[in-house]
C-alpha cells in the first residue's frame, strides 16, 4: 500500500512452508525482502548505476535511469527484486526512504501487528537493533555468498538459511489461475 507495488507483486512477502516433522504437521514462515546488502551484487551488475547503495547503506533504484535490462534480478541471490509491469523498470524494497528520510519507520515495522520488525541504525549504539544484535544471537540469509545481509533475524532456523526461492504470496491470483491450468493439463 505504501509503495503502490502492482497486483500480484511484493516488495516484502511472508512465505510460508508446511513441514513433515516425524508424522507431525507443522508450519514455517520466513518473511523476506531486499537484504540491503554491505556488498551487493546488485549493484555491480548494474550498467547504468541506476541501482546505487546510499551512503547510509541503503541499496536504492532510479527508475528514471533504469532500462530494464533485469540484471539486477538475476545477480540478487535473494529474489528480491522484480520487473514492476508499470514502470518496465526494477523494483524491490527500499526500507521506504520517502519515509526514513522524514524519520519515519518503514510502513512494514510500523504495521507489523507483532512487533516482530524492528528498524534502525547500525551505527548507534543506543538504537534497539543495535542493542538486540548485542543480546540476541542472530541469522542471515545465504551467508556464504558474501553479500552481508544487512536484514537479520532473531531464531531462523538453519534450514530456512537457504530457503528465499521466490514464491507468490497464496492468495496471489496468478498463482492461483496456474494452479488450476496445472490442473486442467493433468486431467
Ligand atoms: S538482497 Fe538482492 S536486491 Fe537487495 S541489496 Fe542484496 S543483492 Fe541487491
Ligand atoms: S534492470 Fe535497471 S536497475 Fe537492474 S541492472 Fe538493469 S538498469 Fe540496472
Amino acid at each position: 500500500m505504501e509503495n503502490q507495488v502492482p497486483f500480484t507483486h511484493f516488495r516484502t512477502i511472508v512465505s510460508t512452508y508446511e513441514i513433515d516433522t516425524d508424522g507431525i504437521a507443522q508450519r514455517a514462515t520466513l518473511p523476506r525482502l531486499c537484504n540491503h546488502c554491505e556488498n551487493p551484487p546488485c549493484v555491480q551488475v548494474c550498467p547504468t548505476q541506476a541501482t546505487y547503495q546510499r551512503p547510509d547503506g541503503i541499496v536504492v533504484v532510479d527508475n528514471t535511469v533504469c532500462v530494464g535490462c533485469g540484471y539486477c534480478i538475476q545477480a540478487c541471490p535473494y529474489d528480491a527484486r522484480f520487473i514492476n509491469p508499470q514502470t518496465r523498470t526494477a523494483d524491490k524494497c527500499n526500507f521506504c526512504i520517502q519515509r526514513v528520510d522524514a524519520g519515519l519507520l518503514t510502513a512494514c515495522v510500523e504495521t507489523c501487528v507483532g512487533g516482530a520488525r524492528i528498524f534502525g541504525d547500525l551505527n548507534d549504539s543506543d538504537s534497539d537493533i543495535s542493542r538486540l544484535l548485542r543480546e540476541y544471537p542472530t541469522q542471515v540469509l545465504k551467508p556464504a555468498m558474501g553479500t552481508n545481509p544487512r536484514v537479520f533475524y532473531i531464531g531462523l532456523e538453519a534450514w530456512l538459511q537457504a530457503k528465499v526461492v521466490g514464491e507468490q504470496a497464496p492468495w496471489s491470483r496468478e498463482k492461483l489461475l496456474a494452479d488450476v491450468k496445472n490442473a486442467d493439463a493433468n486431467l
